[in-house]
């Protein structure tokens, strides 16, 4: 046999082989189904897959298109989904080979992507995230009109639609801004109720309501981390803190517990000492067993739990702690009003990582969706407004005593228009509503607001929060 003879003889041996290995290959993986979610600035498809995959993504143009190839692949469930309001207009698929799977996505305009695989977790098995990112030149037309915003403005933009209309503050006294973040979103769902809430929709719901709220307070602005059903990965999250110029950072969200009794809302801030009970304990154990923060760009989007504990260790890095508690226990005394506690102090968890301190930043349980009782109060509009209002209220008595330097606050506090420290009444016999009211001249309906009235009805001894009048005059 001549030396070309044995070479061929060698690739017919090694193609027969390959062979083999595709054929064996052929059933390594299923896409099984592809879920697409769409944010302002990006849109996110997730192929759920069957088992680990390689792949490799990349554009052509004239069309627009994206080709995703999926190694030892093929497709068993269907592609469509709805791609309103996104840059996707198709998605077909074929076979390369038996074995290798192409997907095409046609495309209005181009887009820049970015994939990564994820593992398995309790939720889902593996899957292929694939992100769309918009291109500035494309995304900026819709959305920003006016002039760009790279900056703080000292003077508040008044949001696009504001629900409660307010006059703006005296030139050069800025908004005290506070920064509401909807916890997990898109395909991280975070918690599951035992009806099938989910943690990422009711924790909105709340977010947003408290913004109204928020909004409705003189002197205070509040922005949103995400605005729909989207994720942010942890760390995005305290950068558009950080962007917003945020005062406070106020995160949302309704839990499991490993105990489907626990009940209960509560209130986190960050602490470079020893955990100061088991729930936080249990939290900075997860978060040490596992280095989730500064991984692979793919930061804990795939647990629930490492993700709460991944969103403590990270406001750690920007929490100013004596801020934080005292924040966090006029939140928590407000919330104490409306639900039962599952503590009476703002817990801390002992993480390691801690920068130099710049944004107070507060952590509320509203209640264990896992608990079914709490579930189903945590899906009504009368309670996430009771829960939200309560977070204002002490978010607003934080500030009034604590006012930044520069703001319409403070300045109303320099110029004597505001009670210094909250005012609390103990209610005497043969008090009412009224009479409190002019004691104190603020409006009865102020009164009921602020302290969650049902009626007026009150019992001796009972203790009423007096709302400032200057600020009992938006409420
Ligand atoms: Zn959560």
């Amino acid at each position: 046999m001549g030396l070309g003879m044995r070479i061929r003889a060698l690739v017919a041996v090694v193609g027969l082989l390959l062979t083999a290995l595709a054929v064996d290959a052929v059933a390594a993986a299923q896409v099984r189904s592809v879920r697409l979610w769409r944010a302002p600035d990006n849109t996110r498809l997730v192929f759920d897959l069957s088992g680990p995959v390689q792949h490799s993504v990349f554009t052509l143009t004239a069309p627009d298109r994206l080709v995703i190839d999926i190694s030892d692949a093929t497709l068993s469930g269907s592609l469509n989904v709805a791609t309103a309001n996104t840059p996707i207009t198709a998605m077909r698929s074929a076979q390369r080979t038996p074995s290798d799977l192409r997907v095409v996505v046609d495309l209005k305009k181009a887009v820049t992507p970015k994939s990564f695989t994820l593992t398995p977790n309790a939720q889902y098995g593996n899957r292929l995230v694939v992100d769309l990112f918009d291109n500035p030149a494309d995304a900026a037309p819709p959305t920003a009109p006016g002039p760009t915003v790279a900056t703080v403005p000292a003077v508040p933009v008044t949001p696009v639609k504001p629900a409660i209309k307010l006059p703006p503050s005296p030139a050069g006294k800025r908004d005290i801004i506070v920064v509401i973040d909807a916890g997990h979103g898109g395909e991280d769902p975070g918690a599951s109720g035992s009806r099938g809430q989910h943690e990422k929709d009711v924790v909105l719901a709340i977010a947003r309501e408290l913004q109204r709220q928020v909004n409705g307070l003189k002197g205070f602005r509040a922005e949103l981390t995400r605005t729909g059903d989207y994720f942010i990965p942890l760390r995005g999250r305290t950068e558009i803190a950080r962007k917003k110029g945020a005062d406070l950072f106020v995160s949302i969200h309704a839990d499991a517990a490993p105990s489907a009794a626990a009940f209960g809302a509560s209130v986190f801030a960050l602490s470079e000492r020893g955990a100061t009970s088991e729930t936080a304990r249990w939290l900075a154990d997860s978060e040490n067993r596992s280095d989730l923060i500064g991984g692979a760009g793919n930061v804990s989007l795939d647990d629930k739990d490492r993700m709460l504990a991944g969103v403590l260790l990270d406001l750690s890095m920007t929490a100013s702690l004596t801020s934080s508690l005292n924040v966090g226990q006029k939140v928590l005394n407000n919330i104490g009003r409306v639900t039962p506690l599952h503590k009476q102090r703002v817990e801390q968890a002992g993480f390691m990582v801690l920068k130099s301190p710049d944004i107070p930043s507060i952590l509320v349980e509203t209640g264990f969706i896992s608990n079914s009782k709490e579930a189903s109060k945590l899906a009504t509009a009368s309670h996430q407004q009771a829960l939200a209002r309560s977070i204002s209220s002490g978010v607003r008595q934080f500030f009034q005593q604590n006012p930044p330097p520069g703001t319409y606050i403070a300045w109303l506090r320099d110029s004597g228009k505001i009670a210094q420290g909250p005012r609390d009444h103990r209610v005497n016999p043969g008090e009412t509503l009224a009479m409190i009211a002019v004691r104190y001249q603020v409006s009865t309906a102020a009164l009921r607001s602020i302290n969650h009235l049902k009626s007026d009805g009150l019992k001796v001894g009972q203790v009423l929060s007096i709302p400032s009048t200057e600020l009992a005059a938006k409420e």
